[in-house]
């Protein structure tokens, strides 16, 4: 039987730094023959045009979400973000009160981001330094983060840890237990490249669930779910450990 991924919950527009609209990746979900898009710009915290300019931009979205939504009956719109962790204490750039108006919150490591504080600032700095990192000084890194996202995990209303792993170095089955208690789910990137897949491994040995997100950054490239879902029958994941797949009928 054939795998079917009915949903992309993680796709920019021009909100952040994305090339389409809401409307054009709608579009394209809908094209696709996707149930479910999700909106999922980046927070403020991002540098430059690559983060949303301010907390009143998911506002927008929010009212531009509802306003699409009634052209569309087959195609649910979800309004989300993906926000920064931006502390060590695992604080995001969208606070708790935003994520609860949204309908989807996935949330990430970026480490060209501002900083909450300057203490915290170090720290991700270490992350463009870590080749010449001690040994010792590289498990104090990998720690950190860890605690970083875990604590981003318990504190927050995440539904999707955005490519866990991806240019910082943490603990996976670690990160996949809180998740596990949290109903959180760990995202298999199709849009980065999927590196390794022992990463999907480690974590589903600890029972996490997890999510295909294309990370489209054009209305094109909305539904482009392609490499998660291989990266994922090679590990060896069935359908029901994914929040967005089943088998055809
Ligand atoms: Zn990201
Ligand atoms: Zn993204």
């Amino acid at each position: 039987m054939n795998w079917s991924v009915f949903a992309d919950y993680h796709t920019h527009t021009v909100y952040s730094h994305g090339s389409g609209t809401i409307l054009d990746n709608v579009k394209a979900a809908s094209i696709k023959g996707l149930e479910e898009v999700g909106i999922a710009d980046h927070g403020p915290a991002n540098w430059g045009h690559i983060g949303s300019t301010s907390l009143r931009v998911f506002e927008e979205i929010i009212d531009e979400v509802k306003e699409i939504q009634t052209q569309f009956d087959q195609l649910k719109i979800l309004a989300g973000t993906e926000a920064n962790i931006i502390s060590y204490q695992g604080e995001l750039d969208v606070p708790l009160e935003m994520q609860r108006k949204l309908d989807q919150v996935l949330a990430g490591f970026h480490v060209s981001i501002r900083p909450k504080s300057l203490e915290d600032g170090v720290k991700f700095l270490t992350q463009w330094t870590l080749g010449k990192l001690s040994k010792k000084q590289k498990t104090k890194a990998r720690n950190d983060n860890t605690k970083a996202i875990v604590a981003a995990v318990y504190n927050n209303e995440i539904d999707i840890i955005t490519h866990p792993g991806l240019n910082i170095s943490i603990d996976t089955p670690e990160l996949a237990r809180a998740c596990v208690k949290m109903d959180t789910a760990l995202e298999i990137n199709a849009g980065h490249g999927i590196k390794s897949v022992e990463f999907i491994r480690a974590a589903a040995r600890e029972g996490a669930k997890f999510a295909i997100g294309s990370d489209a950054h054009t209305p094109e490239n909305v539904g482009k779910l392609e490499t998660g879902v291989k990266a994922a029958q090679s590990a060896g994941l069935s359908p029901d450990q994914i929040i967005n797949v089943r088998l055809e009928k």
